[in-house]
């Protein structure tokens, strides 16, 4: 079994306003290779800040996260930011696109980031905005397409460099529901297609029920 993610005892509190709160309780969790995974929870359970802390976007936390068999605490800041750019894709709810670059160079500069050379980059970059219904939108900035299409180039953008684990925060949360139920079932073959791993948060039971197994977020603790 090849274990992409490996979470045990994940604890994370806050203070706010002379109280502390402790959000995540002793998380433990496990995804392997390819796996979907929902993470469920109703608003205010956590949800963000598991993912901001398996995302290495956030320290505070105890507990061991285990990427690809390697302890994320062990980390330097070098090492943090090659994990998150070779292994690691992100989705959010709000598509965080550059807004002065075309749909293609949103999805092309992360790869050259990394080292592709631009023809490739290019290439991959058609590929999945093509797959994703966007050959027509490929020198289109931001602004002027759709919710639907800028959250489709954001998953583009996620998948470029064929990240072993795709970290997805409610990645339809913005868009009407007959939308979100297209563009998650898009996001969700494109991501089988490729073979990586997805944890996708959602408050969404229908949309958690489409995943290969669900961990509901309660009181602090998965169940
Ligand atoms: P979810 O994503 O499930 O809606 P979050 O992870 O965003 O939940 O938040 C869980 C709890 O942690 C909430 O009570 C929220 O107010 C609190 N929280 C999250 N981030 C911070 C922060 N940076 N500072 C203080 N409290 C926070
Ligand atoms: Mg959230």
């Amino acid at each position: 079994m090849s274990e992409v993610l490996g979470v045990r005892g994940l604890r994370r509190s806050f203070r706010q306003a002379n109280v502390t709160i402790d959000v995540l309780r002793g998380v433990d969790l496990a995804i392997r290779a390819g796996e979907i995974v929902a993470l469920l929870g109703p608003s205010g359970s956590g949800k963000s800040t598991l993912l901001q802390a398996v995302g290495l976007l956030e320290g505070g936390f105890e507990g061991s996260i285990m990427i690809q068999g390697r302890e994320a605490a062990a980390f330097n800041d070098a090492e943090r930011t090659a994990m998150r750019r070779d292994t690691l894709g992100f989705v959010y709810q709000f598509h965080h696109l550059l807004p002065d670059f075309t749909a293609l160079e949103n999805v092309v500069i992360p790869q050259l980031v990394k080292g592709a050379s631009r023809a490739e980059a290019n290439a991959r970059a058609q590929s999945l905005l093509t797959g994703l219904g966007l050959a027509e939108r490929l020198t289109h900035r931001p602004s002027k397409l759709s919710g639907g299409e800028q959250q489709r180039v954001a998953v583009a953008r996620a998948l470029a460099n064929r990240p072993a684990l795709v970290l997805a925060d409610e990645p339809t949360g913005n868009l009407d529901e007959a939308t979100a139920d297209i563009v998650f079932d898009e996001f969700l073959r494109l991501v089988r297609e490729e073979g990586s791993a997805a944890l996708v948060a959602t408050h969404n039971e229908r949309i958690a029920a489409r995943m290969d197994r669900v961990l509901r977020l309660h009181e602090g603790v998965l169940e």
